[in-house]
């Protein structure tokens, strides 16, 4: 039985929040792998190590000089290397990107060099044996994840290694070059490891004590998500709500593995639980709400629009023909409503629109915008009565009119779309309707 542990860059900071990390790791036997970040902010003015890394490419790539990042990036693990009273020297490593930098510039590969010497400091620091990411994470020629060749490589590298470090954020891509995940991809690695490792939990440690069940910015402290499922993460994150990247649900999900998100700085908080099923009961009829703002919906009109089958499969391509993906389609007897993202439509508008004149003929078309989207997530909804009705009566007492209901057939979640000026009111008031209300 193993643990893989993720750790952000703000929980590897400095010197002081890599000792927070050591003491995690070590009062757990299980936690066996260790997946690290490149440092992150200590403060809000600071700058990332990954944010230099790219300054320092962009600089060395235009021929300009790159010495201020760069110094910058050297004093940052020099720094913790000294706090952690390490008789580590990064030079040859230092020496190395440098040379790289004067010569032939690779931007994932500069990138990735934050999470490299990290994982150099960490393993140093454990005692743990480090193992490159680049050995044992690869790319397919599409520049996709290629899990049927890393997975063998990767099980027998850790199955070799009682305790190990592995860096996150890159591996090698098909043409034996370095190359990175997504911004955040740190989170995949820990899974792509945790998934390798067939591990009882993937702990990815942050510096928060778990998702939360609304937006901190407009709903004030709200409570923190103990558990919740794949797919009611996966309706909360395509809303906006973030704790973990979205590609780094997928290894896990596959394996069959949970997600524990901590917090580095409380780690008593037993924080959230990312799981498949769960058998358990939210405190609350609801798990969260997220939501976005500026989405437009074109109503379009036509009599007997039951009468031709094709009417809708019209309408959609005259969208699909402009790559504008859509968000939903509501019916009504002689109308259909299709809600797309503001700025992916405006740009085609009127070619989109008139295209729908021509090939669907309607009787009328409507465009409104300043809509914004809001999603109410729950596992538990569907076997409550009186939920869809608790969250329009919140409405209604915040006099907020409801342009738009979308409950999915899953009922899993219920849409609700309110003008763009309403948001911030119609959160806060379904969430105190669900949480203070029902305490
Ligand atoms: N250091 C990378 C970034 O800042 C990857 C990560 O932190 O997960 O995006």
């Amino acid at each position: 039985m193993k643990k893989v542990v993720k750790f952000g860059g703000s929980s590897l900071a400095d010197a002081k929040q890599f000792q927070k990390v050591k003491d995690i790791i070590t009062s757990d036997e299980l936690r066996a792998y260790v997946v690290p970040s490149a440092p992150g902010k200590r403060s809000d003015a600071d700058i990332k190590i990954t944010d230099l890394l790219y300054e320092c490419y962009e600089l060395a790539a235009a021929g300009k000089n790159f010495y201020e990042p760069f110094l910058a990036v050297k004093d940052r693990y020099n720094e913790i290397i000294q706090g952690l009273g390490l008789s580590l020297s990064l030079k040859d490593a230092f020496d190395q990107i440098e040379d790289k930098l004067l010569h032939s510039p690779e931007r994932d590969y500069t990138a990735s060099r934050g999470e490299y010497l990290n994982g150099l400091v960490m393993a140093n620091y454990l005692g743990y044996d480090f193992i490159d990411a680049a050995d044992v994470i690869f790319f397919d020629e599409h520049g996709f994840f290629d899990a049927a060749k890393t997975y063998p490589t990767l099980a027998s590298a850790l199955e070799a290694h009682e305790h190990a470090v592995v860096p996150g954020f890159y591996g090698t891509s098909f043409d034996g070059k370095i190359k990175t995940f997504s911004r955040g991809g740190s989170d995949i690695t820990g899974s792509i490891v945790a998934a390798a490792c067939r591990a009882v939990v993937y702990e990815n440690w942050t510096d928060v004590s778990g998702l939360l069940m609304a937006d901190p910015h407009i709903v004030s402290s709200p409570a923190v998500i103990k558990s919740i499922t794949y797919r009611e993460l996966r309706e909360l994150a395509y809303m906006g709500a973030s704790v973990i990247h979205e590609d780094a649900i997928f290894p896990v999900k596959k394996a069959g593995i949970p997600i524990n998100i901590r917090n580095t700085n409380k780690p008593d908080d037993p924080g959230t639980w990312i799981v498949e099923n769960t058998a358990r009961r939210s405190k609350y009829t609801i798990t969260g709400i997220a939501g976005r703002k500026n989405f437009c919906s074109i109503i379009i009109a036509k009599d007997l629009m039951h009468s031709q089958p094709d009417f809708y499969r019209k309408v959609v391509q005259c969208f699909e023909e402009k790559e504008i993906p859509l968000e939903h389609i509501l019916s009504g007897i002689d109308t259909m409503t299709v809600i797309v993202h503001e700025k992916k439509f405006i740009e085609h508008e009127q070619e989109v629109l008139s295209r729908i004149a021509t090939l669907a003929a309607p009787e009328s078309l409507e465009v409104e915008s300043g809509i914004s989207l809001i999603a109410v997530v729950g596992r538990s909804m569907k076997s409550q009565a009186g939920t869809a009705s608790k969250i329009f009566s919140a409405l209604a007492d915040a006099r907020i009119n409801v342009r738009m209901i979308d409950q999915g057939a899953s009922e899993l979640n219920i849409i609700v779309g309110v003008l763009n000026e309403d948001f911030e009111r119609a959160i806060r008031s379904v969430y105190h309707i669900f949480v203070d209300v029902e305490k």
